[in-house]
């Protein structure tokens, strides 16, 4: 069974290392020598990484909570209110998820117009939701895509930065698995064009210590020899997963709950309070970060990611977790990533974190070994 490594974007689903990051999840591994880059002896497309090919820059600020997501109902004044928000690195992955156990605490018995809280991933998924079931929806965000952090995000579909493994209970490990289930299904039929969606063939640097509740996820996963792969990597295993250009799918999907009649009102709530005062009676709280202030929870924590995009290259037909950080290929650019900062509260591409990534990857890239 495939295993986590500590460079991956899976092994820090539950890594205990948060702490120490701040820069780059990795350094890049040493151990291919013969460049293939000019004399094309791999199958796999080198990324043509450079300062000059770099056509945007951005950071966001992940929801993470060591003690994971927060799906939960509860009474405010007369209303019903469902929390669903704490996805750190994984809220795009998990959205449909989290939406449906949230929409399933909150919609049996209700009738009536419904809230939701925030124009996220999560939001939007909730909202989607809610009008499938049959109930007209208000979304009130302080901010609509593509000012969310969901805009930011790599769009893999895999959980990274989800949670501590020493600090979730058995009852949030099944509401993950559930989540899990759901998102994973209904990203699959959402795959094309229309929403931006593919499936890609992932190289993945790994360990072999352990198993993963989610490895069941990840078909035609298979452990490569080192004649298997042309990175500059010890142990690399291959699965497929899907990958969500994220602004494409948050702008498709604000159609869609429009076309069905949802509306969208940007407003601020500076307290719980000031959600006393909306019509409906059932409220839904997707409102990420926003909720650390609004519901005080100390708990949730901003851990910052910031992305070099290159130019596209449509050759580049697979993806990388692990070794300089990760490339997720995808319509608008070639998205470089891989860098976690905890408790930094600034949302702007650092010029020094971009420079250490693109350097990295340049060199990761640049140094692909010939496959026999
Ligand atoms: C660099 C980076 C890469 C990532 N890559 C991936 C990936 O590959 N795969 C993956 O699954 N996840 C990834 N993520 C994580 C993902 O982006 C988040 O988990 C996800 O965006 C959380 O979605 P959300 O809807 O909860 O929050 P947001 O997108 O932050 O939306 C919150 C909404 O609530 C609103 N709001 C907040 N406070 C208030 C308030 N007081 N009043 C009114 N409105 C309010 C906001 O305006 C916004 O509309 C990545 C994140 C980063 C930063």
């Amino acid at each position: 069974m495939r295993q986590m490594h500590e460079l991956t974007r899976r092994r820090f689903t539950q890594s205990a290392a948060i702490a120490s990051m701040g820069t780059l999840l990795s350094a890049c591994a040493t151990v291919g020598t013969r460049s293939s880059t000019a004399s094309g002896c791999t199958p796999l497309a080198p990324v043509n990484v450079d300062a000059g090919r770099v056509i945007r820059t951005v950071a966001g600020l992940r929801p993470y909570r060591a003690s994971g997501f927060v799906v939960r109902r509860e009474q405010l004044g007369d209303k019903a209110l469902v929390h669903n928000y704490g996805h750190g690195g994984g809220g795009i992955t998990l959205s449909w998820g989290t939406s449906r156990l949230a929409t399933n605490l909150g919609l049996p018995g209700h009738s009536g117009p419904v809230a939701v809280l925030g124009a996220g991933a999560v939001g939007l998924t909730t909202a989607r939701q809610v009008q499938e079931a049959g109930f007209p929806v208000t979304i009130y965000a302080k901010a609509l895509p593509p000012h969310t952090t969901s805009n930011i995000a790599g769009g893999q579909i895999e959980t990274a930065y989800l949670y501590k493994d020493d600090s979730v209970t058995p009852e949030w490990r099944a509401q993950l698995l559930a989540a899990m289930d759901y998102s994973w299904r209904r990203w699959q039929i959402m795959v094309g064009d229309e929403y931006g969606i593919r499936w890609l063939p992932t190289y993945e640097e790994t360990q072999l210590s352990g198993s993963n509740p989610m490895d069941s996820y990840y078909p035609a996963t298979k452990v490569l020899s080192r004649a298997e792969h042309p990175f500059p990597l010890d142990t690399v295993v291959r699965f497929e997963t899907m990958y969500v250009e994220t602004g494409h799918f948050l702008r498709q999907t604000m159609r869609d709950i429009s076309i069905a009649g949802g509306k969208f009102e940007v407003r601020d709530f500076p307290s719980a309070q000031a959600i006393a005062s909306l019509p409906e009676t059932l409220v839904f709280n997707c409102t990420g970060l926003g909720s650390r202030d609004l519901f005080q929870d100390a708990d949730l924590h901003p851990l910052k990611g910031q992305l070099a995009i290159l130019l596209p290259q449509p050759e580049v037909r697979y993806a990388l977790s692990g070794g300089p950080g990760y490339m997720f290929p995808r319509a608008d650019g070639i998205i470089l990533g891989g860098t976690a900062e905890r408790d930094v509260w600034d949302p702007n591409p650092d010029p020094a974190t971009i420079s250490r990534l693109i350097a990295r990857h340049k060199a990761f890239f640049s140094g692909f070994r010939c496959m026999a």
